[in-house]
């Protein structure tokens, strides 16, 4: 096989410090080809966009995207006008063509004490949100008249059934459509289309529907009870935030974009945290994680990413916190212990 081809985005803030723990994860593991790009806020800097076509091209033509972060105060603006480094994340989104985020949500029983909830509510949580990303009310027809605004959400048979399909393959135990079909038509469109594609290329798999403000109170109450949570764009967007709220800490997070058949980007769910950058303080696990991800989902070494996954675990297991989980561990005793372990 040839070498896999990375295109790797590290971004501002935290972004370069735990892209580089990644790397060196990469580099025990195997030969990787890396392809560096500014990407967001530094880019901005130095050429006037988040994203520009050249790094767009070389993550087209790469066999998969790993993004750190992007943002900070140097950025922030009121000025409509004015680039911001959000724009290059959904530029990658629409120009990779990435309709479907996955969201595992596990959390750990080492940290079962950092979660809102009580350990007895999310012991054996393993959950997947999978979230349409490219069509739905963020990307329909909006504008203002007069005193009034609106937004419309669109969505077609075809992005339903393609973003029900990633769903469905990734279930274990089953799916849990979540719509709101007692009022939007695009729900009843939805349920529809993930009633009549699961009777015909997945009947194996358990279905079920949920109404999205039902889903909100389940996933607090009951999270054990998902496998897969399937949802379009808006309702993804809150409920996945939610779910990541059940472990308790944004730096153990990973995601993934996926589109048809190009690359897909991997990427922590947290920001850029421009008020830890520099300190050495950052915690990678999540970047970690989403290499993991990257390697089962884009690169097909699912050996290699239950590996990773499992040296994360075991050295949060093992007492190798950073500060975000209690600890006193820097980036990079972060990164060594999770290197030592896959050696061993
Ligand atoms: P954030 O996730 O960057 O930080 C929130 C809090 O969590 C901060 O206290 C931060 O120190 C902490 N934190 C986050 N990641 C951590 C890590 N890996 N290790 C230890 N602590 C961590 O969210 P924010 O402060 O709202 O946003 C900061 C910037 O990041 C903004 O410019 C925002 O637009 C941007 N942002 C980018 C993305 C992305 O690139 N995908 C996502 C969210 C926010």
């Amino acid at each position: 096989m040839a070498t896999p081809r990375i295109t790797v985005l590290a971004g501002d803030g935290i972004g370069p410090e735990i892209v580089a723990s990644a790397l060196e994860v990469l580099n025990q593991i195997g030969d990787f080809e890396f392809d560096h790009h500014e990407f967001g806020g530094c880019s901005i800097d130095s050429t006037g966009v988040a994203l520009t076509d050249e790094t767009l091209a070389a993550c087209r033509d790469s066999d998969a995207v790993l993004l750190g972060a992007v943002g900070g105060p140097k950025w922030d603006t009121t000025d409509p006008d004015a680039p911001r480094p959000e724009q290059g994340l959904l530029g990658l989104r629409s120009g990779l063509g990435l309709f479907a985020n996955l969201r595992p949500v596990k959390p750990l029983a080492a940290l079962a004490d950092a979660s809102p909830l009580r350990p007895e509510v999310i012991g054996g949580c393993d959950l997947l949100v999978v979230r349409e990303l490219t069509g739905g009310i963020y990307f329909g027809k909006r504008g203002r008249e007069g005193d009034s605004a609106f937004d419309t959400c669109e969505y077609t048979v075809e992005e339903i059934e393609r973003i029900a399909r990633v769903a469905f393959r990734s279930a274990r135990s089953g799916v849990t459509s979540v719509d709101k079909a007692n009022v939007l038509e695009t729900s009843r469109l939805w349920r529809e289309t993930v009633v009549a594609l699961h009777e015909r290329e997945f009947p194996e798999v358990k279905l079920d529907h949920l109404l999205v403000d039902n889903a909100a109170m389940q996933l607090v109450s009951e999270p054990t009870a998902f496998d897969v949570i399937l949802t379009e764009n808006l309702f993804g967007d809150i409920l996945s935030d939610e779910a990541a709220m059940i472990t308790g800490s944004i730096g153990l997070l990973p995601s993934a974009s996926l589109g048809l058949d190009g690359p897909g980007v991997f990427e922590p769910v947290h920001g850029s945290a421009p008020d830890i950058a520099g300190t050495g303080k950052a915690n990678p696990y999540a970047t970690l994680l989403s290499v993991a991800m990257m390697l089962r989902h884009g690169l097909e070494m699912p050996e290699h990413a239950t590996a990773v996954e499992s040296a994360v675990d075991s050295a949060i297991a093992d007492g190798v916190r950073t500060a975000d989980l209690g600890g006193a561990a820097t980036t990079d005793d972060a990164t060594q212990a999770v290197l030592q372990r896959l050696n061993s």
